[in-house]
């Protein structure tokens, strides 16, 4: 791969070392026009720098779409059937490398081992989903409303795709994008989240092997100003995608609007799980808990808030206290541990002040709410898993998103009490609802204000072939996964053939 190694002076005796990785360019590794890098840092030992990466700036956004741009000329001709073919090998490259490259996430963004498996297995989910769709991308045929005249749709791929990632699913998401991007035909820019770079570089690593040509697939490093906003604005690049927050999306879909560009913003939630009295309790507290602490609160899909019909109310919040008690909170790597760190100082910052928040708003602090930094924490960014009870819906900590593990347990009504609570946010991505009525488990799929939404499981756990994506200021109506991508990545052509010999008039010479 890319790389030169240099010693990490940070970890005593000199190992392991630090590659340095270059940006992916036209099938080459070179450097920033720059000449500056930067760390990716293991959130769980800050002392242990990762790999170091450029910290790219517009000039070197300028070569990689040129490179694409020349790329997609000859890419746009391979057949789909033979794109498809280098995704799919792609997965069975993945599957084998998937070991250590979910030790790579773990050690650079923090989440524990068994849920950076499922990031590596999300991916080869994804090459799989879209190497099929190779031999797909259905079109209508449809009759032609004049005789002997021959009507259709066909996919075309739009050219040039900027891509804008997260760090919480660092390999999945970039997968999400570039997997059914290049299957249609496009060429791609991809910058990775700064906190989680080399995932992103793990799988088009993995592309690259499976014969992906030079130049379909390029990989800029650094942050958001320098690389994400002049690859948005770059008017070679025709189709932008970003997953991030709504500040940003806001920031992305104004610069994508000047210049007509196709526009996907996947972005922040705040997702209700409701239980009502008649719910399997044991299994709402388990799935609760999943949903609220796993990845450490940091899913766009996280179960921040807890709406439990009073009945229940009590019980739930004892059981569901006593088992985030004992979550077991350390360094991912080791199996045992429940719970890894935030992903940086600024996410740790962000989790520390909405407990305070919380607090101050009069929430009751039952669990939780103090950073973990003695001992092993002492060199990470550890927050204990913290709950809020009593909570008021207008409370801040139960309208903005947090990104942490931190959440709220809301009193309800029943159903309908619980469902407006649920609807009366900004946000609209995942929600959840526990019961045994199936009336009232079809009433809220129909009115729960969500893009997703479970019955009898917590808020996460998207599967690749489902639109995923939410309504709101979760982002502007495009759609991630499935056939959503697909309709994303391609631009539809109507074709008419006419085989009449003579001038037939739309609208106007109709057929007796
Ligand atoms: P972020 O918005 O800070 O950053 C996302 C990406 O945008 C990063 O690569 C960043 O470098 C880039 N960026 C930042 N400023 C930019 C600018 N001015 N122009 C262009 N690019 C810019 O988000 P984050 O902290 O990386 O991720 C957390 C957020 O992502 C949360 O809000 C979460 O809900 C959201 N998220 C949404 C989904 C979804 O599918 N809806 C999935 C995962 C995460």
């Amino acid at each position: 791969m890319a790389t030169d190694t240099i010693t990490n002076p940070a970890i005593s005796g000199g190992t392991p070392k630090s590659k340095v990785f270059k940006n992916f360019i036209d099938g080459e590794w070179v450097e920033s026009a720059s000449g500056k890098t930067f760390e990716d840092i293991n959130p769980a030992d800050t002392r242990e720098v990762v790999a170091i990466f450029q910290e790219s700036n517009k000039e070197d956004v300028d070569a990689a779409v040129d490179a694409a741009k020349r790329a997609f000329a000859k890419w746009r001709l391979v057949p789909a059937p033979r794109r498809a073919e280098m995704v799919f090998r792609a997965a069975e490259i993945l599957i084998e490398r998937k070991e250590d490259h979910a030790r790579d996430m773990t050690r650079e963004m923090g989440k524990v081992l068994k849920e950076t498996r499922g990031d590596v297995q999300e991916a080869i989910d994804a090459a799989y989903y879209n190497a099929g769709e190779g031999r797909r991308l259905f079109g209508p045929t449809v009759p032609s409303e004049l005789p002997n005249k021959f009507a259709m749709a066909v996919r075309q791929p739009i050219g040039v795709c900027g891509m804008i990632t997260p760090w919480n699913f660092p390999m999945a998401i970039s997968s999400w994008k570039l997997l059914p991007a290049i299957v249609c035909g496009n060429t791609c820019v991809i910058k990775p989240a700064q906190d989680t770079p080399l995932s992103t570089f793990n799988l088009v690593q993995a592309l690259t092997d499976a014969g992906v040509p030079r130049g379909v697939i390029n990989v800029v490093a650094g942050f958001g100003p320098e690389v994400g906003t002049p690859l948005t604005e770059h008017r070679d690049v025709r189709a932008i995608s970003l997953t991030g927050s709504s500040a940003v999306g806001r920031i992305v879909g104004q610069i994508a609007a000047k210049s007509f560009k196709h526009c996907s913003l996947e972005l922040g939630g705040k997702n209700p799980m409701i239980v009502l009295d008649d719910a399997n309790l044991e299994l709402a507290v388990e799935g609760g808990l999943w949903g609220a602490f796993g990845t450490t609160g940091q899913r766009c899909t996280a179960t921040s808030r807890i709406l439990v019909q009073k009945g229940v109310y009590r019980k739930f919040v004892d059981d569901f206290v006593a088992r985030a008690k004992k979550i077991k909170v350390g360094n991912g790597l080791d199996e045992s541990v429940e719970m890894g760190p935030a992903v940086n100082q600024r996410q740790l910052d962000t989790d520390l002040k909405y407990i305070e928040i919380g607090k101050n708003e009069g929430a009751k602090l039952v669990t939780g709410g103090n950073r973990l930094d003695k001992g092993d924490y002492k060199h990470g960014f550890f927050v204990e898993p913290t709950v809020f009870i009593d909570v008021d819906p207008k409370m801040q900590i139960a309208q903005e998103e947090i990104f942490g593990p931190v959440v709220s347990i809301i009193p309800c009504e029943g159903l309908e009490d619980a469902i407006a609570i649920a609807n009366n946010i900004e946000y609209g991505l995942s929600s959840s609802l526990y019961t045994r009525d199936v009336n009232k488990a079809f009433a809220a799929v129909r009115d729960l204000e969500t893009g997703i939404t479970y019955i009898n499981a917590p808020t996460i756990g998207a599967e690749v072939h489902l639109p995923f994506g939410g309504t709101k200021a979760t982002g502007n109506g495009h759609r991630e996964g499935g056939i959503g991508a697909i309709d994303f990545y391609t631009e539809w052509k109507a074709v008419y053939v006419d085989y009449s010999d003579t001038l037939q008039r739309a609208q106007i010479d109709r057929p007796e």
